[in-house]
C-alpha cells in the first residue's frame, strides 16, 4: 500500500483529505506544522508528499527546499495563492506539481495519479533498451534515476530524468520549449516558458556541479540544446 504524508495546518481540511485519500486506498500520515512534517518524512519512507505552502513553524516553501534537497520523492504544493509567480517558486524549489485551494478532491486525486504513474513508468526499463544512456561523458542509469559522470553520481527528480533522457536520446536536436513542456508537463501544468527554462536551468546547475561543464545551451528563437558553446 502506498503511504502519504499530509502536512497542512488546516486541521479539518487535513482530515477530509486524508479521509477521501484513505478511501482510495493510500495510508496517509498527516503533520499539522511544518516541523512535525519534516520529523515525519525524516521517520517513514513515502511515496508522495502533499505539502499546504503557509505552516506554523517552518513554511511549506523552506520544508518542500530541505526535502528535495536529500530525496527525488514526488511533492505535490497545496497553495490558496494562485499567483503564478508563486507556482514558480515552488517549482524552482523542486515541487512535480500543485493544487490551488479550493481544490476538488477529484482533481488532486487525478495529479496524484499522474504523478505516481509518472515516478513508476521511469523506474520500468522497457526491453531491449540499455540501462545505462550515455552521451559527451554522462551516463544516465534508468534503473537507479541518476547521472554518473567519472566516479561521482547525483539523483534526479522525476521530471529530470523526463528532460535527460530526451535530450541524451538526440544530444544534437534542438528542442522547442513547447515539446520539452509536452513531453513532461502535459495536462498538468498550464504552458509557461519559464517552467521550461527553470526545470532547465536546475538541471544544469546539477549537472554543472557534478562535471564542471555546462549542459543544455539556450538557442535563440528556437529552444535548447544537450550542449553547445555559450
Ligand atoms: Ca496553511
Amino acid at each position: 500500500m502506498k503511504r502519504f504524508l499530509l502536512v497542512e495546518d488546516e486541521k479539518i481540511l487535513a482530515k477530509n483529505i486524508a479521509f477521501f485519500l484513505e478511501r482510495e486506498g493510500y495510508q496517509v500520515d498527516i503533520a499539522y506544522d511544518g516541523e512535525a512534517g519534516w520529523a515525519a518524512y525524516k521517520s517513514k519512507d513515502y511515496d508522495l508528499i502533499l505539502l499546504d505552502w503557509t505552516l506554523p513553524k517552518k513554511d511549506g516553501l523552506e520544508l518542500c527546499k530541505e526535502i528535495r534537497n536529500e530525496s527525488n520523492v514526488p511533492i505535490i504544493m497545496i497553495t490558496a495563492k494562485s499567483e503564478i509567480l508563486d507556482k514558480i517558486i515552488g517549482l524552482e524549489l523542486g515541487a512535480d506539481d500543485y493544487v490551488v485551494k479550493p481544490f476538488d478532491q477529484r482533481e488532486l486525486l487525478a495529479r496524484i495519479h499522474a504523478l505516481l504513474r509518472r515516478n513508476e513508468t521511469k523506474k520500468i526499463i522497457e526491453p531491449g533498451t540499455e540501462q545505462l544512456l550515455q552521451c559527451k561523458g554522462l551516463k544516465l542509469d534508468r534503473g537507479k534515476l541518476l547521472i554518473i559522470y567519472k566516479d561521482q553520481s547525483v539523483s534526479l527528480t522525476a521530471n529530470e530524468y523526463k528532460l535527460m533522457e530526451i535530450f541524451m536520446k538526440k544530444p544534437d536536436n534542438v528542442y522547442s520549449r513547447e515539446f520539452i513542456y509536452e513531453q513532461i508537463w502535459d495536462g498538468l501544468l498550464e504552458y509557461s516558458e519559464r517552467t521550461v527554462d527553470v526545470t532547465i536551468s536546475r538541471l544544469r546547475k546539477k549537472l554543472t556541479e557534478l562535471s564542471g561543464e555546462k549542459f543544455f545551451h539556450a538557442v535563440r528563437g528556437l529552444g535548447y540544446r544537450f550542449r553547445g558553446k555559450s
